[in-house]
């Protein structure tokens, strides 16, 4: 998987190998860096063990280049957004939950639902019904 992932804001590149790196910040205010997996659908986080947090808990993610945030409240408060360009120079809009545990990711092209991920992903209904109308 050649995808390239990039901060809405400033356009950098966040991922690195193998991870998609991100800045984030607990309810509880404590900051670092999580990196992700590249591979939509697979929600494995490394993070150092003091970046400590619930099932449950919302994280607020950041761009680590730019520092602009992540989240996209206008649509819902727990979710967030980047950017995917696969193999074929296309772009899409990936969208996940920053509700630690919540397992919910979707691939969006033109305001439309291409792919979801991710047993949550259900969820997304509620935010759009048959697609987002953002
Ligand atoms: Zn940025």
């Amino acid at each position: 998987m050649k995808n390239r992932f990039l901060c809405p804001s400033c356009r950098s590149d966040l991922k690195i190998k193998n991870s998609v790196i991100f800045s984030a910040q607990t309810e509880n205010g404590i900051r670092g860096l999580v990196l992700f997996s590249p591979e939509l659908g697979n929600y494995s986080i490394l993070h150092v063990p003091s970046f400590t947090y619930n099932a449950g808990d919302h994280i607020d993610f950041f761009c680590p280049v730019c520092h602009a945030s992540l989240g996209i409240p206008e649509v819902n408060r727990d979710l967030a957004e980047i950017i995917m360009i696969d193999e074929k120079q296309v772009e899409y809009k990936i969208i996940f939950s920053e509700i630690a545990g919540k397992q919910c990711t979707v691939k969006i092209k033109e305001n439309t639902i291409v792919e979801s991920f991710g047993d949550d992903a259900g969820e997304f209904s509620n935010f759009w019904g048959v697609g987002p109308t953002y």
